[in-house]
């Protein structure tokens, strides 16, 4: 089978996927580790047997309607390549906006207090890591802070199993001087840091916030995506609430973040387009600041940020 012959087959094969083209690209790419350009001028090139099987094998996965990404193993996000397993949420391109406005708060700490101090980082419910990794290593790479003054970062998440995943991306994408810069901490919001008088200047979570029916509804489609990654109608104890908003998460989450952040910290948010504004008058019942909603790149509003004032 040739590339091309490939390429027509996924689009036969994958008729209930909405992009079967990009998927079939991207399988190969990942297959013959080869890039874009080669996949389009080269469509007479030959798959090896074994090289075919994996074509075929993925191609029947992502007709049970598991992402690419859980097929192959990698997702890119914000510039680069994540690892992904199916405990971790799939990085998506709407989240890049939370890195580029908790990358914009550090920026602006930094040279508020002319690199005096070092700035601790959470980023809470870190999943596959790829927020807090993106942001120490945009931040590093575009050399806005120097190595010795990027911010530490606590990779928090209450599965293990995410923690995993997110400690080996550091090691994947940070060189070792940055990894020095951070921790991983298996806990269920902030609960095991009370009493260790942990402070952060910014608080960055991309939490779970879909109604409980909404993720039911988006599992059908057999993403296989984890449901702890995505309900928000998870109490502190592990329970399903019956309020189906999808806030008990982000409720407890702006609860307890006061006592952890910094007097000039901030806390950033991303969240679903229909719980945004009920996000924003949570902080503020719960004493939050200068609470700014921003707009994702479709227009809707995603993030949520505010400060103790
Ligand atoms: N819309 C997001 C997704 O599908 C939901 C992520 C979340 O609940 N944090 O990935």
């Amino acid at each position: 089978m040739t590339v091309s012959q490939a390429r027509t087959f996924a689009l036969s094969e994958l008729k209930s996927s909405p992009s079967p083209l990009l998927d079939a690209d991207v399988i190969l790419k990942w297959i013959l580790k080869c890039d874009e350009t080669f996949i389009l001028f080269h469509g007479e090139y030959e798959l090896l047997q074994n090289q075919e099987n994996i074509f075929r094998a993925s191609l029947a996965k992502r007709k049970t309607g598991l992402p690419v990404a859980y097929i192959t193993g990698i997702k890119e996000f914000f510039g680069y390549e994540f690892e992904v397993t199916q405990q971790v949420l799939i990085p998506k391109p709407d989240t890049e906006i939370l890195v580029e406005n908790a990358a914009a708060f550090i920026t602006e700490m930094f040279s508020r207090y002319s690199g005096k101090k070092i700035l601790s980082v959470c980023d809470m419910c870190t999943g596959s890591g790829c927020v807090g990794i993106s942001i120490l290593k945009f931040l590093a790479e575009k050399k806005i802070i120097p190595c010795a003054f990027l911010p530490e970062v606590s990779f928090v998440d209450i599965s293990g199993a995410a923690l995993s995943v997110a400690k080996k991306n550091s090691q994947r994408l940070l060189p070792l001087d940055v990894q020095d810069k951070t921790s991983f901490v298996q806990s269920n919001l902030f609960k095991s840091f009370a009493g260790k008088d942990k402070i952060f200047d910014v608080i960055v979570s991309n939490p779970p916030y879909v109604p409980y029916s909404q993720t039911a509804e988006l599992l059908k489609d057999g993403r296989s995506e984890p449901e702890i990654a995505l309900c928000g109608d998870i109490d502190e104890d592990g329970r399903l609430t019956e309020k189906d908003d999808g806030l008990e998460v982000i409720r407890n989450l702006i609860r307890q973040a006061p006592a952890f952040l910094s007097p000039d910290g901030i806390l950033v948010l991303e969240t679903g387009e229909y719980n945004a504004l009920e996000t924003g008058r949570i902080m503020e019942k719960s004493g939050f600041k200068n609470i700014k909603i921003y707009k994702d790149l479709e227009g809707q509003f995603r993030n949520v940020s505010g400060n103790l004032g």
